[in-house]
């Protein structure tokens, strides 16, 4: 887990360090085309003495201010010639909004922004498979377009697909809806969750993905040990909580209680969590305690998944290519 804090020093950092570099460089060529042609350092100091007595002139003498006008001009363009000449090029700036200084005035350029999404990205797919499980890779020819008893589950996921790419499009931290999927394993709970979370990174926003046993686990570990590890904070304060696969891990009191706790403080701080889970509503309710279902079912918008295990068919593709 990683702050927004983290990813914008980070991002400012790499930013100077590139810049410092760059101008290091710039230096290094201007001491060498000083040192090789005598007359560039001449005609520097003569630009600053022309420049002082302009300044001067322009307040009395208008005149003279024109005169020395076009000697700077001359002087300008002599020097940058020379500096061409002994290959001194200007530094080009990767960003011209900011150049490089990461603050257009006073705000941070969105080029920190983009960079520190990236970074955040970059974290995230540390832990899970966040660059391969996207909206555009979510295939909907694995979902039957047949009616069944349940509902059609192509046009169910067809519609699935549609809200969570909305969510993203429109999310917002403070109003953005909570949202619960429901459904058999292997019907692409975690894919569709991924790419949300992918999505809203890009955005610039710190999500939190973890799996219940996993989130739990590490709640636990902070409660119990002596150090800080910034785990609650993180799971109750970032702008999207996703807890996957509720129901696989072991329940025991903290986590019941934990899963309450979360669900429970970030409701009331008006902040966005997903839930995934196999189990139903009817089991949520005895293996937690049913005011954990309840505020399931007055706070979370429940979309239930529809289809044949993915991860079988795929495993039946496989086998029918080696034949
Ligand atoms: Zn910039």
């Amino acid at each position: 887990m990683v702050t927004r804090e983290e990813t914008y020093s980070k991002a400012f950092e790499i930013k100077k360090k590139a810049l410092k570099e760059k101008e290091r460089r710039y230096n290094m060529m201007l001491d060498s085309a000083y040192a090789e042609n005598p007359r560039i350092k001449e005609l520097e100091n003569e630009q600053a003495s022309v420049g002082a007595e302009l300044v001067l002139a322009s307040l009395s003498d208008n005149e003279r201010a024109a005169a020395l006008r076009e000697h700077l001009k001359a002087i300008t363009a002599e020097k940058k010639l020379l500096l061409e000449k002994a290959g001194v090029e200007n530094i080009v700036y990767d960003c011209q909004m900011c150049r490089d200084t990461g603050y257009v005035s006073g705000k941070i350029c969105d080029c920190v922004k983009k960079a520190a999404a990236g970074i955040m990205i970059a974290e995230l797919s540390k832990e899970m498979p966040i660059l391969s499980s996207r909206f555009d890779n979510f295939d909907l020819k694995y979902y039957k377009d047949t009616d069944t008893r349940e509902g059609n589950p192509r046009r169910r996921m067809t519609a699935i697909l549609k809200t969570c790419k909305e969510y993203v499009l429109h999310f917002d931290p403070h109003k953005s809806p909570n949202l619960l999927f429901m459904g058999s394993a292997g019907l692409g709970k975690t894919h569709l969750t991924l790419a949300v979370v992918a999505g809203v990174a890009e955005k610039g926003f710190v999500p939190v993905y973890g799996s219940a046993e996993n989130l739990f686990l590490q709640l636990e570990k902070e409660k119990f040990s002596s150090e800080n590890s910034g785990a609650y904070d993180m799971m109750t304060g970032c702008d999207l909580l996703v807890i996957d696969d509720l129901g696989a891990e072991m329940v025991t009191s903290f986590s019941k209680s934990a899963l309450y706790n979360l669900i429970n403080t970030r409701m009331l701080s008006g902040r966005p969590t997903i839930i995934n889970t196999n189990l139903s509503m009817k089991e949520i309710e005895t293996r937690y305690t049913p005011r954990i279902s309840s505020r399931l079912i007055g706070n979370y918008d429940a979309y239930r998944f529809l289809g044949d295990d993915i991860r079988q068919q795929k495993a039946v593709e496989r086998a029918r290519t080696k034949e």
